[in-house]
């Protein structure tokens, strides 16, 4: 365990969902902390992603401490929206609906049940709907329809408003914010000692917190001891328009192949595809035809609604799907990464893990699993 740091200034790489949600309660706390930004701070995976919250219907077997970290995370958004819409004055389209996940076919309705009951063993409250339940509820659902399960606690957030609102709230709090400025970390006697500046300058700090995303691996400086086996997984995303006064879908949807996020402003988000290819961002006509299929085979009438954006984004995937939290092989050098398909759930409490043990030298239960040690015993995943 790290010794605790009570004044101190701390430095973080990266100010996506995860770097701005620990900068804000660092300078809550009356930490100096600085954020530093190669591009614009949210532009990363916390723009690209669907802001989905659903710890419930993404629990898997095999994931046991996983699971318990994304619920665990899922209770604790509630308070942190509500605290983040009053430091930064912007509404963060929190919407708490729900998630319906849908089987169309007698196999689906199959594979459907089976992580119903596994969901459901592990205390997840969910309710499996018939047919004609979940049109009850979802009208504009199509005409195959073999199943449905309803999750009454997995959410959604609007992850740009998200961003947006942190980054204000940072700043109000008395952080310091460096856009357009990519860092290395910068590290003497096995030390970090802060980060090198793109003009060649060093920014001094006790602590450094990497929190890069996909690009984790590849900040310069880092030794190869404490480089995270981070990789980008590639994410094709759409958004159709809807009208907002009579919107086609309220929940959350998932169908067997993709997922639809309605928004409070009319926007329809279908996602995602998940792709081992580097940081390739193009958009490609099978990855927008999977998307598209996929959703018009759950709700045909989406074939009516004009696309309004068509994107691309990196989760940060990790060679277990798990974040790597904590402190690293070099002195000083915490981690805060690797959240792959749910960096937008965990930031909450990855804020709270971190600043705690920034603040206080402790590694709270709940972080135990994730210390990027785990992988110490494997080769470290090259820069890509
Ligand atoms: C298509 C898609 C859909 C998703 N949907 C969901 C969802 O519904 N729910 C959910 O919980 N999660 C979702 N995710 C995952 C979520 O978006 C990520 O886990 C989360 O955004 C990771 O946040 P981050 O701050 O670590 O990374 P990012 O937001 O990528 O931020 C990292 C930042 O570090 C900066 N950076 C990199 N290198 C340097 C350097 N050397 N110096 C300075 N800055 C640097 C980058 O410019 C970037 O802004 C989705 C992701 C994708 C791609």
């Amino acid at each position: 365990m790290s010794a605790p740091m009570t004044r101190g200034r701390v430095a973080i790489i990266g100010g996506g969902i995860i770097g701005l949600a620990i900068g804000w309660r660092l300078a809550q706390a009356g930490v100096a902390v600085e954020i530093f930004e190669r591009g614009e701070a949210g532009r990363g995976a916390s723009f690209a992603a669907a802001g989905m919250l659903a710890a419930g219907v993404e629990s898997e077997p095999g994931e046991a401490a996983l699971c318990a970290l994304t619920r665990h995370g899922q209770a604790l958004w509630p308070a942190f929206a509500a605290a983040l819409e009053a430091a930064s004055g912007i509404a963060v389209g929190l919407r708490e609906e729900g998630t319906i996940e849908i089987a169309l076919t007698r196999d689906d309705a199959a594979r459907l049940r089976h992580s119903f009951d596994f969901q459901r063993r592990q205390g997840v409250a969910l309710e499996w709907l018939n047919a004609a339940e979940a049109r009850a509820r979802e009208p504009q659902l199509g005409p195959q329809l073999a199943g449905a399960v309803f999750s009454p606690h997995d959410h959604q957030v609007d992850n740009r408003r998200v961003v947006i609102a942190l980054r204000a709230a940072f700043l109000a709090a008395g952080g310091r914010l460096h856009e357009r400025d990519e860092v290395a970390l910068a590290v003497e006697n096995d030390r970090a000692i802060g980060v090198r500046r793109g003009d060649g300058t060093l920014h001094e700090a006790d602590r450094v917190v990497l929190a890069a995303g996909a690009w984790s691996a590849a900040v310069a400086g880092l030794p190869a001891c404490a480089r995270p086996a981070v990789r980008p997984i590639k994410g094709q995303m759409l958004a159709l328009t809807m009208n907002p006064a009579a919107p086609l879908l309220r929940h959350v949807l998932w169908t067997p192949r993709v997922y639809l996020v309605p928004r409070g402003d009319g926007r329809l988000i279908i996602g995602a595809t998940t792709e081992e290819r580097g940081f390739d961002a193009s958009l490609t006509a099978g990855g927008i035809l999977s998307l598209l299929e996929g959703a018009w085979r759950a709700m045909p009438a989406i074939e009516e609604l004009p696309i309004a954006e068509t994107w691309v984004g990196f989760r940060p995937g990790s060679r277990d799907d798990a974040p790597l939290l904590g402190p690293s092989a070099v002195a000083g050098l915490v981690l805060a990464t690797g959240h792959h398909r749910n960096g937008i759930l965990l930031a909450p409490i990855t804020a709270e893990l971190i600043t705690r043990h920034l603040i206080e030298g402790v590694i709270d239960p709940a972080m135990a699993p994730f210390l990027p040690d785990r992988f110490a015993a494997q080769p470290a995943a090259p820069a890509a």
